[in-house]
């Protein structure tokens, strides 16, 4: 089934009397079930093809349809609500609230979603073992390694079961082996069903994908199939 469809979509950002045409023309199918590299030099327009997609931003032309609903022309609040439900972000500097704890991290989510408490921290406690962290929920951010922190952000991306992980450059921050501890914990939320796009410098990240994009001068150059998939396990 196909999750998200990108029609002929252009971005552009005006600065006083210049014109910054970030996306051109991008158009992209992704499936259920995908997990997409997104490649590209500084200023390709990755980030801001990932901000359509993860509905923080709408394109100023052309069509996204996530999940069969067209969120192109949504505004604001109807946006963060398609958002708060369909996506989990990642990110490189893991963006935890340095004042909650682990749990407590991974249940804000829940209470967008207006979850009681009582299920917000069995939900949360179940996700944190699910990664690895059962024995961690008490612990602030800055009492976990980056690679447990990070741990911590992807439970808090799954909590709300999302249909698409959008992952930038999560182990940007992380030294190699940690990397790999990542990519395995992403390989392995890939194996049960769910639909990752990672944002990666990074040619052995990339790697770990099994569909490559890669773009230039906000264009997608090319669109292919990994073939020599890279696998932690
Ligand atoms: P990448 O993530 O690949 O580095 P970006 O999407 O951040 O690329 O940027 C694409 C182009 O759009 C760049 O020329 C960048 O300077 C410009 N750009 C990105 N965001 C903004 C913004 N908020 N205002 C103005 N220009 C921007
Ligand atoms: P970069 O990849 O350029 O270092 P980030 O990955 O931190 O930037 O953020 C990418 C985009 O997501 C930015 O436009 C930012 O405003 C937005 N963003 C950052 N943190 C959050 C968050 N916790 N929730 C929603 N959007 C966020």
């Amino acid at each position: 089934a196909t999750l998200i469809e990108i029609q002929e979509i252009a971005r552009q950002y005006t600065i006083g009397t210049e014109t910054i045409h970030a996306l051109k023309s991008v158009s992209l199918n992704i499936k259920k079930g995908e997990f997409v590299a997104l490649m590209g030099p500084s200023g390709s327009g990755k980030s801001t093809l990932m901000n359509i997609l993860g509905c923080l931003d709408t394109p100023n032309y052309g069509d996204y349809i996530l999940n069969g609903i067209n969120v192109s022309d949504m505004t604001d609040d109807e946006l963060a609500e398609v958002r708060n439900k369909e996506i989990g972000f990642v990110f490189q500097t893991f963006n935890l609230l340095p004042k909650s704890t682990a749990l407590e991290n991974v249940a804000l989510p829940l209470i967008y979603a207006g979850i009681k408490q009582s299920v917000r921290e069995e939900k949360a406690t179940q996700a944190l073992n699910s990664v690895g962290l059962g024995n961690r929920v008490d612990h602030r951010p800055n009492e976990l390694s980056g690679g447990q922190r990070q741990r911590v952000a992807v439970a808090r991306a799954l909590i709300n079961n999302p249909s698409i992980i959008l992952a930038d450059e999560p182990t940007g921050n992380l030294d190699t082996k940690t990397s790999i501890e990542i990519m395995g914990l992403l390989e392995e939320i890939h194996s049960k069903g769910n639909t990752i796009i990672l944002v990666t410098h990074e040619e052995d990240i990339a790697q770990h994908a099994h569909r490559i994009v890669r773009m230039r001068d906000g264009l997608i150059e090319a669109d292919y199939p990994n073939t020599d998939i890279k696998s932690v396990s």
